[in-house]
């Protein structure tokens, strides 16, 4: 396991690549992917069958930019990075929590909600998260979404006048290039009905040398797009993060978060604070703090529901309002995202409502009548 020496070794290593070579998919190219290479940056330290089945069960892949953000073993971008034999030890999880293949009317299209539908159009990341909620299908060279599935669901939407936001998302849809993600652009603004796009993506935290100005420069042409970013961990936001979300930003993307509450990770609430704050600084409105999915192979990471509470609560109030992100519960069964709060009134009846605020002082207001 690396010790100081050989974290700085691991970036000596890479520096010259992280710093000059512009080209993501060079980067990409010489992810970490294999049992092999993890023994390597581990020194041999590792149980190589045991993670070779993981691997095996559950794509790895630690991109070199990602991986020089690991400051010591166990740190908060290792477990989110490095499989675990736990992975393989989780009997009580589900494939697909959110049974988003059964609310699927073609294959890679989620109609859940009234008015909005989840795209999958790419099964690639920059880095697989260990505790994915699609951990069944990322990474899997055979369920790769073809041009065929994503034109199915682009027929679907077109069928469906009612569907007036539509979520790309996979997998990341920025690992595809920049003409076919265009493509899939041009096809959804071509519709009359669809009224907003949004992105779903992990690259500006996990790989922002993928936000290139011509990125940038095609994104614009398909306003109005939203993309909320997967930001974990204030460990995350480097320069090179920062500079990609400006990019993003300054091609006229409102830019908002995602952060799954994970156990050993940001369970903590000075943790997501200093997180949410972070965000806000580089133009990225947090959104939402998910309660870990009951996805199988990731009980390890899973928190109480009250860790999350308590972390609101230390947030709301206490610092600006904008920093606030919803706290939700993706419900199993495929209910949808549920928002969990703190409580805040003490007491209510038809003439006045006992209320709260963040610091525990009460106060009262009366009923109109
Ligand atoms: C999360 C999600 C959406 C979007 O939900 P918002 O609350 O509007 O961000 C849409 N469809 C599915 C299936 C989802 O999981
Ligand atoms: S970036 Fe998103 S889709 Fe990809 S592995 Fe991480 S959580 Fe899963």
């Amino acid at each position: 396991m690396p010790g100081q020496q050989e974290e700085t070794l691991i970036k000596k290593k890479y520096a010259k690549e992280i710093e000059q070579v512009e080209l993501w998919e060079e980067l990409l190219r010489k992810s970490i992917v294999d049992e092999g290479q993890l023994d390597a940056i581990c020194k041999g330290n590792i149980d190589k069958e045991k993670l070779k089945a993981v691997i095996k069960k559950y794509p790895m892949r630690i991109n070199p930019y990602y991986l020089s953000l690991v400051k010591k073993k166990d740190d908060a971008i290792w477990k989110q990075c490095i499989p675990d034999v736990r992975e393989l030890d989780d009997p009580k999880g589900f494939e697909d929590p959110l049974c988003e293949e059964r609310d699927s009317p073609v294959p890679g299209l989620t109609h859940r909600y009234p008015d909005r539908v989840l795209l999958l159009v790419c099964n690639q990341c920059a880095m697989y998260c260990r505790f994915c909620t699609r951990k069944r299908k990322v990474g899997d060279p055979f369920k790769r979404i073809t041009r065929a599935q994503i034109l199915r669901g682009i027929e679907y939407i077109k069928g469906h006048p009612e569907v007036r936001d539509v979520l790309l998302s996979g997998g990341d849809p920025f690992l595809l290039s920049d003409s076919y993600l265009e493509w899939i652009l041009k096809e959804l603004r071509s519709i009359p009905h669809v009224e907003i796009i949004r992105i779903g993506t992990r690259v500006p935290c996990a790989l922002p040398h993928r936000v290139t100005p011509e990125l940038c420069n095609m994104l614009k042409k398909y306003h109005p797009l939203y993309v909320n970013i997967h930001f974990a961990h204030p460990d995350e936001i480097t320069e090179l993060s920062e500079s990609a979300c400006n990019m993003l930003s300054d091609a006229g993307i409102l830019l908002s978060s995602q952060t799954v509450l994970l156990r050993g990770v940001n369970d903590d609430p000075k943790v997501m604070k200093d997180l949410m704050q972070k965000l806000l600084k580089i133009r990225v409105r947090p959104y939402y703090i998910y309660q870990a999915d009951m996805t199988m192979g990731i009980n390890h990471f899973r928190t109480k529901v009250e860790k999350g509470i308590e972390i609101i609560e230390k947030i709301q109030g206490w610092t600006s309002g904008l920093c606030v992100p919803h706290f939700v519960i993706d419900s199993p069964g495929g209910g949808g995202k549920i928002p969990i709060l703190p409580n805040f009134i003490v007491s209510r009846d038809d003439k006045k409502i006992v209320l709260r605020n963040y610091s525990g002082k009460t106060y009262t207001y009366e009923e109109h009548c």
